[in-house]
């Protein structure tokens, strides 16, 4: 997967080739899609949602360029795999998901891979999590406009990366926080799941 699907497209980050290589992706998806947890491409992983692409996931981890002393929120937990990739990156992973279900079974697998240094929440996303912030990075895996609540709980010289459009065409965009001042990038076009307002206790 490393030397196939990422290295030829850009990921150079060694810290991150390294936690990709290392993080066992099949025991995030299901049992009967096992076989295919290395290939190309996303999959389905229950409740309409997806495991993004491993491409996608080592891409973002990238932009985020973490050094491995920061704390980290992550909107859009899904099976806890994008979650497992950062928390070999920085120093805490703090993640929110608003369909239960998924938050549930997202715990049991980074418990299964045993990763220590992630706090889970079942929420709505778009409040961010008010009670750790400010956070040195925040990453959006589900595709929208961006709420305003996530500039607010970053620091000084912190990064927001996520999808930015509608109707599954969306293009990855990161805004540093500088002062009074947002600075904006935009990278690859990209497909993600919707996101989504409220909490959905399925
Ligand atoms: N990073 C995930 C990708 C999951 S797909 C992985 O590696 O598996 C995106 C997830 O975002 C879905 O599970 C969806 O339910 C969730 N989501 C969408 N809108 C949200 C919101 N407002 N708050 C929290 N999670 C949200």
């Amino acid at each position: 997967m490393v030397a196939e699907q990422l290295v030829p497209r850009g990921v150079d980050d060694p810290r991150v080739l390294e936690a990709m290589s290392i993080v066992p992706r099949h025991l995030f998806v299901d049992p009967a899609l096992s076989s295919h947890a290395y290939q190309d491409s996303s999959l389905p992983i229950g409740e309409g949602q997806t495991i993004s692409q491993p491409y996608m996931v080592a891409k973002m981890s990238q932009l985020l360029e973490l050094k491995g002393d920061e704390r980290v929120l992550e909107i859009g937990t899904g099976c806890g795999y994008q979650t497992a990739v950062l928390s070999r990156l920085c120093r805490r992973v703090y993640t929110v998901e608003r369909i239960e279900s998924l938050h549930e079974r997202a715990r049991q697998n980074l418990r299964r891979a045993r990763h220590a240094n992630v706090m889970l929440k079942c929420g709505d996303g778009m409040l961010g999590w008010e009670e750790y912030a400010p956070f040195d990075a925040i990453i959006v895996t589900a595709g929208g406009f961006a709420s305003d609540v996530w500039m607010e709980q970053l620091r000084d010289g912190g990064v927001l990366l996520f999808p930015e459009g509608q109707d599954r065409a969306h293009r990855l965009v990161r805004r540093k926080k500088s002062g009074e001042e947002i600075i904006e990038e935009q990278f690859d076009m990209c497909t993600f799941v919707p996101l989504l307002e409220g909490v959905n206790h399925r």
